[in-house]
Formats: C-alpha cells, structure tokens, sequence
C-alpha cells in the first residue's frame, strides 16, 4: 500500500517513514511513503502557494494551481488511489475508519492543508474524502496525515508482530483494552494481579475480558450503551454489580448523595 503526502513540509514526514512499526512495515515492503513538496509545483521565482482570501479577512489561502499540478501528477502515479483532504471539517477520523481503509488496501494521497487551508476549486475537483482527526485545529494537515497513516498501517497484515495484538486494541471491538503489567512482578510493594502469573490461559482471558469491561464502562459508558453484549459478557458485568453490591451492603450508611447533581 503507498502512502503519498502532497505537503509544504516534506521534512516533517522524514523520520515518520523511518521508525517504529511504521519504518518497520516500510523496510518489510508492506507499505511505501512519500512526502511530496507542493511549493516545487509552483509557478515564479518564488514559488508562492498562497494568496489572501476573496472577501477578505484573515490569513491566507492555499492557490489551487501548485496543488492541482501536485495531485494530477500523484493521481499519474497512484490512479487508483484515493485521494483524501486532512480538515477539521471532514469525517471524524475513528478505528473503524482505520479499518476500512486498511481493508480495502487502497493507495492513498493526502493532501495536507496549511494557512486557512485550501481554495475549494481544487477540492471540489480531485478529494474522495475529507477527514478530520478531532474537533480542535491545528496549524497544518501533516499530524493529521501522520495519525491516519500510522492508524492503518498497523492494521495491514505483517505490520505488527503478533496479529491478535490490533484485535484486543481499544476500539477494535468497541471496548477500551484491559490494563497491561510487565516485569517486575513487584514494583515498589504493588504487585500485578496474580491470575496474569498463573500461566492459565482461560483465566487470564476471563480476566482481560472483565477488566476490559470495567475500564470501558469507568472511562466510556458511551461504547458499552450502544453495544449488544454477548451472554458471556452480561455475566462479567452482572460479577462486577454483585461485587459493588457486596461493598455497599457492608457501608454503614447507604443512600443518594445528597450533593447538587447527585443521584
Ligand atoms: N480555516 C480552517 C477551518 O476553519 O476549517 C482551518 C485551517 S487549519 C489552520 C490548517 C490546516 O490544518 C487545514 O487545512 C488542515 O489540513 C489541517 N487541520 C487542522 N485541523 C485539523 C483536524 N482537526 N483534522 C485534520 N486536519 C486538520
């Protein structure tokens, strides 16, 4: 799968194509990147890529000319890749998402905008699909890129050395992930919970799969709400009410919180 970044910043991207399971998964031929630099698409001496908006205001626009010769000159190169604007405007940017577009393997070139980001024209005319990595914005598309990027490549198969290890991720299965221990087993006088030593592997399933649970719910209700849970999943929450019940069974004093906004 190629990845190519059509940016005003291509050192930015320089030690992304090189580290981690990224530069691994390059070096393995899973993947390809490129940063292309825009600004050399440029008409002029000074290769400008930017002008004041029509109607005023602040800022300044990204011309459609130096991006539209970029793109026709990526879409040679990629023709059935898609080609996707990073925006704040765009589709939010989620692990399903990652999914799709790993799945479907595609070739894709991203366009990261800049300034006030970039005149409609060249929008309307080459962007498959605008995405958004959240509701904040920052000063250019490359962090943008760079998350998409990194999101699905290590959903392509290869790229990550054990393959069950994208399937127990947070959001995978809309649950967040159990907490993760390593050595030592005692760490200044707190220990790791003793079922992950016992070598059993039912059990320590059993409990990732209740503390998976447990997290999703203290940290987003919101996933567990809009989820159908299986029969053995109804039975790890009903342990984790049966264990709340028995701690406020053995409080002395039991009721609301008499707080504003209390229950
Ligand atoms: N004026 C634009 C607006 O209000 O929609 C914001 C432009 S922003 C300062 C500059 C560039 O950063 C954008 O063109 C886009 O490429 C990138 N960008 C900013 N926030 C982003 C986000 N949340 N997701 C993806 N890209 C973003």
């Amino acid at each position: 799968m190629e990845f190519l970044a059509l940016t005003l910043f291509p050192e930015l991207f320089r030690p992304f194509w090189e580290i981690g399971i990224v530069g691994r998964a390059a070096e393995k031929g899973i993947i390809r990147g490129r940063a292309v630099d825009i600004r050399s698409f440029a008409a002029g001496r000074h290769k400008v890529v930017d002008d004041r908006p029509y109607g005023g205001g602040c800022g300044m626009v990204m011309q459609p000319d130096p991006l539209d010769k970029a793109l026709n000159e990526a879409r040679a190169r990629l023709p059935q890749a898609l080609t996707v604007l990073l925006t704040p405007q765009g589709k939010r940017f989620s692990q399903q998402m990652a999914e799709t577009l790993a799945g479907a393997a595609k070739d894709m070139i991203l366009v990261c905008g800049r300034y006030e980001g970039v005149d409609q024209r060249v929008i309307d005319r080459h962007v498959d699909l605008e995405i958004s990595i959240g509701d904040y914005v920052l000063t250019g598309g490359e962090p943008a890129a760079m998350v998409v990027i990194d999101a699905v490549t290590r959903l392509l198969p290869g790229a990550l050395g054990n393959k069950a290890s994208a399937a127990s991720d947070s959001f995978s299965q809309d649950l967040l992930e159990h907490a993760q221990y390593t050595r030592p087993a005692d760490w200044q006088g707190e220990a790791v919970p003793e079922v992950l030593l016992s070598g059993h592997h039912g059990q320590i399933e059993k409990w990732r799969r209740s503390h998976a649970l447990a997290t999703t719910l203290l940290k987003r209700p919101d996933l567990l709400r809009g989820r159908k849970l299986g029969p053995e999943e109804i039975r790890l929450l009903e342990n984790w009410r049966i264990e709340i019940e028995r701690i406020l069974d053995a409080q002395p004093v039991r009721g609301p919180d008499p707080s504003p906004g209390g229950g």
